[in-house]
C-alpha cells in the first residue's frame, strides 16, 4: 500500500507591492497540489474582492470572539485591522496531503512557527525599493496617506526577512514561481518528512527473527 505524506504547511510573505497574488497565481496553474488557505479579516472590501474566495469578511466582535474560541491558527492586528488563519480548515488539508499556503505578514509567521515548528516559510521580495514604491503606487487602490502607510511597514517587514527559511527575489513571476515550486520539491523530500517510510521500508527488509 502507498503510503501518503502529509502535506506542506508554506507560509509566503513579503512586502505589501512585492507580487505575493501574482505569484501565488502562477503558483496554482502548476501541478503541485496546492491550496490557499482563506484568512478571515475586518477589514473593507476592495473593489473585485469577493468574500469566501479573498477573505472571509466579518467584524470587530464576531473577531474577537473566534479569538476566544481559539479558531485562528494565528491572528494579528495589521494596521487598524485583524487578519487571522482558520485552524482546522488548514490542519484537516495538510492531513489529507493538500499543501497548504498562507499567504501572510511577518508578525503571523513569527506566531506560526511557535505552534508549527516544521513550517517552509518563503519570503518574497522585490528586485529593488524602487520597484517596490512603484509597484505599490501602481495598485491604483491607495491613498497617499496608506501609500505611505504601507511603503513604512514595507520598509520594517523587509528587515525581518532574515526570520524566513528561504527568500526569493520577484523579478519575473514565472522564475519565482519556479524557485517556490524546487523548494517545495526539496522540502517534501527531506529525511523527517520521508521518515515514516523509511521506517516502514526497514520493518519490510528486516530479516525474520532480528
Ligand atoms: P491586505 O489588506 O493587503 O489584503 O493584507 C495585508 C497584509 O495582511 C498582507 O501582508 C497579507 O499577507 C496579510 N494577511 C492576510 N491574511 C492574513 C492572516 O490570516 N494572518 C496574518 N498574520 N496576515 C495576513
Amino acid at each position: 500500500m502507498a503510503l501518503k505524506n502529509k502535506g506542506l504547511l508554506v507560509v509566503l510573505s513579503g512586502p505589501s507591492g512585492c507580487g505575493k497574488d501574482t505569484v501565488l497565481a502562477e503558483l496554482k496553474k502548476r501541478d503541485i497540489n496546492l491550496i490557499q488557505s482563506i484568512s478571515v479579516t475586518t477589514r473593507d472590501m476592495r473593489d473585485g474582492e469577493v468574500d469566501g474566495k479573498d477573505y472571509y469578511f466579518t467584524d470587530v466582535p464576531t473577531f474577537e470572539k473566534n479569538i476566544e474560541e481559539g479558531y485562528f491558527l494565528e491572528y494579528v492586528k495589521y494596521g487598524e485591522n485583524y487578519y487571522g488563519t482558520p485552524k482546522k480548515k488548514v490542519e484537516d488539508l495538510i492531513d489529507e496531503g493538500s499543501n497548504v499556503f498562507l499567504k501572510i505578514e511577518v508578525e503571523g509567521a513569527g506566531n506560526i512557527r511557535k505552534v508549527f515548528p516544521e513550517v517552509v516559510s518563503v519570503f518574497i521580495v522585490p528586485p529593488s525599493m524602487e520597484e517596490l514604491a512603484n509597484r505599490l503606487k501602481g495598485r491604483g487602490t491607495e491613498t497617499e496617506e496608506s501609500f505611505n502607510r504601507r511603503f513604512n511597514i514595507a520598509r520594517n517587514e523587509l528587515l525581518r526577512a532574515s526570520e524566513y527559511d528561504y527568500i526569493v527575489i520577484n523579478d519575473s513571476v514565472s522564475e519565482c514561481a519556479d524557485r517556490i515550486c524546487a523548494i517545495l520539491n526539496a522540502e517534501s523530500s527531506r529525511y523527517i518528512r520521508m521518515k515514516t517510510l523509511v521506517d516502514n521500508m526497514n520493518r519490510i527488509l528486516k530479516p525474520k527473527g532480528k
